[in-house]
């Protein structure tokens, strides 16, 4: 049962960070609450622009399914205004990538959810505009919360700053929420009045990327829309191609335990010669990069486990506040919109934010196995050494090989990578039975990996 729109639960709600975690909490909480303020420290573009709050939206993002399907169910009409700006949809996305796992290429499935090929930019510009024309919100740009006001044990509302003028201004709300990302401050604050702060767990990836673009022609890679190239431990690097709205691939390159793909153009084509995948420097061959790859790194998966201490009334956290992953896995927008419609579920059918945090944490737990355990399998950093392969491991690896010539182990394999089902669900009875019939016959579609 939701709430009639008429009757808000919330009379103020205060969003601290207007990036996509928090702008699409705005767009979960908006239907429940008098007053929603969005309040983000950059100044904010009339365009899809970049912003020095967000290093990383210059990198390929990929869009998983769920996360498609959950933003739109939250901005109904969102797709089909992407698709209109020249995001591309080629249907299925089990059928519209090419997607290069554990050394060989799945076969095309069907999972029933479209995928959408676009920039990081126009996404959060599109959100941005949808949510920013709610009745309910407010968008503050150019304004940090410098602290967090507590009463009585609980989150009353949050203390702004303007960059520019001497803004001081105190904004009240029944509930907070925290989607500045992974160096919020929040838990600190909360420390500060007395509240135990969460435990940080870290999982070392030391992945260093370089990214540029290059035209796309008609016809490329059998016009499919994205290729994902995945490390394995023999070729402990990979590489993701995105096509973007603006009739470009956005080619990101990617190697652990610190390994730098070059930065020079002849450097980085021949770093994509190296992956597992040809799609890459099929692409990267055949003609000149837009621009100088440019590079990011990302040291550790880092996860607030909020579980484990109680949180104030008040307040709420949402996106890489409370987990920030490995991007090479491309789940952290997915995680943030699944995240935001459990927060309207929750609280829309009367639920409390324990309940809410709850859920969350599940959301967190289904990607963050995912990623942890293909992680400890990569000769990553000394400080965590490879993990020996053991039994579950043994079993996806012959999954991932299953799946490149059975459609049906293919189709789970790709639910449980875009977070529509849990990890376990490979093992079932319908599943595991193929995957064992297909263990004992070779494959030719399947490539070896090279040895790094
Ligand atoms: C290289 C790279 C590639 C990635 N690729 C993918 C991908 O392919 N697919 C995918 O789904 N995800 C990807 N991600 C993850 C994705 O970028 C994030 O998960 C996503 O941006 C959601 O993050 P967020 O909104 O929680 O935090 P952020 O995006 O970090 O935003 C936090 C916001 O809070 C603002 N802020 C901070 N402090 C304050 C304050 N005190 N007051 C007001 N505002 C404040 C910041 O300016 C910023 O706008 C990638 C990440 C990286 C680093």
């Amino acid at each position: 049962m939701t709430l009639p729109t008429s009757e808000p639960r919330l009379a103020t709600v205060a969003v601290m960070g207007g990036s996509v975690a928090g702008l699409l909490a705005a767009a979960a909480l908006a239907p429940h609450a008098g007053r929603v303020v969005v309040v983000e420290r950059d100044r904010l573009a009339s365009g899809p622009e970049p912003r020095a709050g967000t290093p990383q939206v210059t990198h390929a993002h990929g869009l998983l399914a769920s996360g498609r399907a959950a933003m739109e169910s939250l901005l109904p009409g969102l797709t089909d205004e992407l698709r209109a700006r020249g995001a591309v949809n080629r249907g299925d996305i089990g059928r519209s990538g090419r997607w290069w796992v554990g050394g060989g290429l799945l076969a095309d499935c069907d999972l029933g959810l479209e995928g959408l090929a676009l920039s990081r930019l126009l996404l959060e510009h599109q959100v941005r505009a949808r949510v920013a024309a709610l009745p309910q919100v407010e968008l503050r740009a150019d304004t940090e919360v410098a602290s967090l006001r507590v009463e009585s044990g609980r989150v009353t509302g949050v203390q702004l700053r303007g960059r520019d003028d001497d803004c001081r201004e105190m904004v009240a709300a029944d509930l907070v929420v925290d989607a500045t990302g992974r160096p919020s401050r929040g838990p600190r604050w909360l420390a500060e009045h007395g509240w135990p702060r969460p435990r940080d767990e870290r999982a070392a990836v030391g992945v260093r990327y370089a990214t540029a673009r290059v035209a796309a022609r008609p016809g490329d890679l059998a016009a499919r829309v994205v290729s994902v190239s995945a490390a394995v431990p023999e070729v402990p690097r990979g590489g993701v191609a995105i096509m973007q709205e603006d009739d470009t691939w956005i080619v990101m390159l990617f190697g652990y335990a610190e390994q730098q793909p070059p930065l020079d153009p002849d450097g980085f084509r021949a770093y994509a010669r190296t992956l597992v995948s040809p799609d890459l420097a099929e692409l990267l061959d055949s003609r000149p990069l837009l621009e100088p790859p440019r590079a990011y790194r990302f040291a550790d998966c880092r996860r607030r486990r909020i579980e484990e201490a109680p949180l104030p009334e008040g307040f709420a956290m949402i996106g890489d506040t409370i987990c920030s992953f490995d991007p090479t896995f491309g789940q952290g927008m997915t995680v943030a919109a699944l995240q935001a419609v459990a927060l309207r579920d929750v609280l829309g059918s009367g639920g409390s934010v324990p309940a809410y945090h709850a859920r969350a944490v599940e959301i967190v737990d289904r990607a963050w196995v995912l990623v942890t355990g293909a992680v400890r399998q990569l000769p990553v950093l000394e400080a965590s050494p490879r993990v020996p392969e053991n039994l579950v491991a043994r079993y996806v690896a012959r999954a991932q090989r299953a799946a490149r010539r059975d459609e049906k182990v293919a189709r789970q394999l790709m639910r449980v990578m875009n977070l529509l089902d849990a990890p376990p669900s490979l093992m079932a009875p319908r599943i595991a039975w193929r995957v064992a019939r297909a263990g004992s016959r070779s494959n030719p579609e399947g490539k070896a990996p090279r040895v790094a």
